[in-house]
């Protein structure tokens, strides 16, 4: 008798015990969420990336995790299970950027998060930025067939600059520019105007020119260079003056000196000065192929 009731207490208890365990499991299923993977990095434009990743079941959505070379990471919330891309915009070239991604699932107001994803990497692919193609270095300048071809793809933009009020001394104005460019190029080249125009040494501007069309080859005519300044930063080949009057950093506050300020901006943002070699410059040319 007393075997029996204890057995019988025992399959009570049992049985209590696995109901718990179930419950506890059915729980546990509610308030989780599995882990996801980054699919791919891609190019958009010239300072944004598209980051795509795998759809999690029940997702309520997802957190992106991003940072630049090896800086901190920052944060995005992407609501809704079933969207799996996000841009995220405001990069520079040769900077490699990371990003993992981890979903989340919120009930009555609690969120839980599913495990990161592994981290991914990549760069901004200049070609793609602008093309959305890999091109071959010829193309460069001759993308488009024609200049209404090319004139579709181009934007304005308007940016500030600083310019002597006269002469090339004294007080200084802010100037207001509007000139084209490629579409793809707009927000880098607003960025690196806006930082040429808030850094101490305020560089004059008295000439700014992005796109235009003509023949043979430029990167004027896919909007993917500008010129500044040409008076004082000539275009010269074996001492003779092509366009302009002459280069003198230092001496002509409108030269734009190799490695100086605007040229560093300018670089930084994926642009580069129009040194060619020892016998041929184009100083008042930046170009984001360097043609
Ligand atoms: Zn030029």
């Amino acid at each position: 008798m007393e075997i029996k009731k204890g057995f019988m207490r025992k399959g009570v208890f049992l049985t209590v015990a696995l109901l718990l365990l179930m419950g506890m499991t059915l729980q546990v299923q509610a308030a989780t969420v599995g882990g996801t993977r980054v699919k791919n990095v891609k190019t958009r434009t010239a300072d944004c990336q598209r980051v795509i990743w795998k759809s999690v079941p029940r997702a309520s959505g997802y957190q992106v995790a991003y940072k630049a070379a090896s800086g901190r990471y920052k944060y995005k919330k992407v609501p809704g299970g079933k969207v799996t891309r996000l841009d995220i915009g405001g990069h520079l070239p040769n900077v490699m950027y990371t990003y993992k991604v981890r979903a989340y699932r919120t009930v009555k107001k609690k969120t839980v998060y599913g495990a990161w994803s592994n981290p991914v990497q990549g760069y901004i692919n200049k070609n793609i930025a602008i093309y959305g193609k890999e091109v071959s270095y010829e193309k460069y300048g001759r993308f488009y067939k024609d200049q209404s071809a090319s004139y579709k793809d181009m934007r304005a933009v308007t940016v500030k600059t600083w310019d002597f009020a006269s002469g090339k001394k004294g007080a200084k104005i802010t100037r207001t520019w509007t000139i084209y460019v490629h579409k793809n190029l707009v927000s880098t080249v607003k960025r690196a105007f806006n930082e040429i125009y808030k850094s101490p040494g305020k560089f004059p501007i008295h000439y700014l020119g992005g796109w235009r069309y003509g023949d043979g080859r430029s990167e004027h005519y896919d909007g993917t260079a500008i010129d500044i300044n040409p008076d004082e930063n000539y275009q010269v080949r074996d001492g003779q003056a092509l366009v302009g009057k002459y280069w003198r950093p230092k001496k002509d506050p409108y030269s734009i000196a190799k490695n100086g300020e605007v040229a560093r901006i300018l670089k930084k943002y994926g642009f580069s000065q129009g040194i060619w070699s020892d016998s041929y410059q184009d100083y008042m040319h930046f170009s984001y192929f360097g043609t």
